[in-house]
């Protein structure tokens, strides 16, 4: 059952509190990860819901969309495209800046990777404020695909990230309040 899968992929994300820094309520995927029952109905929930979807793209964000991404790309049989952090990728690179809660992260694609009107689906652990996410929608976006969806394996519902998606459909598993 549907309701059983979530509970089981809920109970094993570890909730750190003050990590990284004081007030953050960090929430550990690896824990996820260590239970290959609930690790793998998150990817098979979300390949059930994308693989009728025409997603030809998907797209992780650096470090841990890297986690979710691939196997999900595979599955539905499109490509993986990562996103990734500042002066990592060897290739001629699109940039996209955003602003965090003290100063600014910038994410970057490889130009080229990307053709006209591809449909994309892009993938993250997590959605707080959703600057991430909006971020990699730009870039994708920039290069000429069409965002299908945002996915993510949790929610900050508090922090209104959602909000910050121009109207673009989210699909999570998990909310965490
Ligand atoms: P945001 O741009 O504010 O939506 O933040 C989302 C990004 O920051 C994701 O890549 C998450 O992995 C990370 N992140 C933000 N808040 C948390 C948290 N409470 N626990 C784990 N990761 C987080």
């Amino acid at each position: 059952r549907l309701e059983t899968k979530i509970e089981g992929i809920a109970s094993s994300i570890r909730v750190v509190p003050h990590f990284p820094k004081p007030g953050i309520m960090f929430q550990d995927i690896t824990t996820l990860l260590l239970n290959p029952k609930a690790f793998k109905n998150t990817i098979d929930l979300f390949v059930e819901r994308y693989s009728s979807m025409d997603i030809s793209v998907v797209a992780g964000v650096e470090a841990r969309g890297f986690i979710f991404g691939p196997s999900i790309a595979l599955a539905i049989g499109a490509k993986f495209i990562p996103l990734r952090k500042p002066r990592k990728l060897p290739g001629e690179v699109i940039s996209e800046r955003y602003v965090l809660e003290y100063g600014t992260d910038c994410l970057e694609m490889h130009v080229g990777a990307i053709q006209q009107g591809e449909r994309a689906l892009v993938v993250d652990d997590l959605i707080a404020t959703g600057g991430t996410l909006c971020a990699a929608m730009n870039l994708l976006e920039r290069a000429g695909a069409e965002v299908v969806e945002c996915a993510c394996v949790i929610e900050l519902p508090e922090l209104k990230g959602r909000e910050r998606l121009n109207g673009k459909p989210l699909f999570v598993l998990v909310e965490s309040h």
